[in-house]
């Protein structure tokens, strides 16, 4: 039996898509081919391509609204780059959010390329809530927020007003819940936390606001590089983009992000209401700002711990460990959890 995949990342898949995906490894399109060792220029694959960007756009309903999707490489951690390098103008500013782990890797490597504000940060609190009521400074080339703190659980719910550039790394909650995707003006995110596997970076971006900053931009960082190739510039990771496809049509399919979004609050809602009424558990994070992908918690009785570890690993749980920064549980309940898997945890909670 599949085991329940509770993994922070890479994360779980839809068993269909799994399924679809093997096959086309093996022959796809009834090519009598595997879709890894077709030309990435092949009729067959720029189709792929071209359906993954038109889905991607269509879900966050920003279809005819003047943006570009992406499929590039080098994974979140080189948008961290790339923002900068595409957005800040030598000698300008920007302000960051700094909610966690990957927002501060976010900021380490925007210092290389100009000057960086920190403009709030929950670090005095092991980054267990998120800051508000901060000041924007007015002469900000554009403001950096992390949606999901995947390490900490946490999860912004009001994004920041601001009348300069938002920029939002969505990696751990991409198509998890309905917002208005034009309030941002680059979004990014790594493909194997809520999209699909390892090996490509989703980016969308609004084509006005690139080319401004008067930088030489190497051709791998230039975002207008990368639109004017149509995610070709150099040889796309076919697999991933392909996945990719498959779980944004499956995603489409169930109804897309309002379907998900109300499935995955019922998820969250029946693990986070075990953790406030079990004495045994108390949550990580502060109460509204509560991620409803990434779900941190430690046992409140040490005693009880080997108990409560044997009895998910024989139920067939998997990857639930907390990361090493926090300690405890984390269960991650992407779109592909199903509601059952988190039901096999919570009764493992409630008769312990
Ligand atoms: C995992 C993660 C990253 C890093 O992604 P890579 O693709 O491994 O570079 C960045 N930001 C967030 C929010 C993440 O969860």
């Amino acid at each position: 039996m599949k085991k329940h995949n509770f993994s922070a990342g890479p994360c779980i898949l839809p068993q269909e898509v799994l399924k679809k995906a093997s096959e086309a490894v093996i022959n796809f399109n009834n090519l009598d081919l595997s879709l890894i060792e077709i030309s990435h220029r092949s009729a067959d694959f720029v189709a792929v391509m071209e359906h993954a960007k038109d889905l991607v756009l269509e879900l966050l309903d920003l279809k005819d609204k003047g943006y570009s999707a992406l499929f590039l490489q080098g994974g979140a951690s080189l948008e961290f780059l790339m923002v900068p390098y595409n957005l800040l103008p030598e000698g300008g500013k920007a302000g960051y959010l700094d909610t966690g782990t990957w927002s501060s890797k976010a900021i380490k490597e925007a210092k290389l390329l100009g000057d960086i504000e920190v403009i709030a940060s929950s670090k005095d609190a092991n980054y267990n809530y998120i800051p508000k009521n901060y000041a924007i400074p007015s002469d900000l080339a554009y403001v950096h927020c992390t949606s999901n703190n995947t390490i900490f659980g946490t999860q912004i719910k009001n994004f920041p007003k601001t009348d300069t550039l938002l920029v939002c790394d969505m990696s751990s909650d991409i198509f998890s819940r309905k917002l208005d995707f034009s309030q941002f003006d680059l979004i990014y995110a790594g493909a194997q936390k809520n999209m699909g596997p390892a090996g490509t970076t989703l980016v969308v971006v609004k084509d006005e606001i690139l080319g401004k900053t008067g930088r030489k931009i190497p051709s791998m960082l230039d975002y207008q590089v990368h639109i004017a190739k149509d995610s070709m510039f150099n040889t796309p990771a076919v697999f991933p983009v392909y996945v990719s496809m498959l779980t944004l049509e499956w995603l489409k399919s169930l109804g897309g992000i309002e379907a998900i979004e109300k499935i995955n609050e019922e998820k969250a809602n029946i693990l986070y209401q075990e953790i406030d009424t079990n004495p045994l558990f108390q949550g990580v994070a502060k109460k509204e700002d509560r991620s409803n992908m990434n779900v941190t918690f430690i046992l409140t009785d040490e005693s009880k711990k080997e108990k409560f570890d044997s009895t998910w690993k024989a139920a067939g749980i998997s990857g639930i460990n907390g990361h090493r920064s926090v300690g405890g549980y984390r269960a991650s309940i992407y779109n592909a959890m199903p509601l059952e898997s988190v039901q096999v945890l919570v009764n493992i909670m409630k008769a312990l």
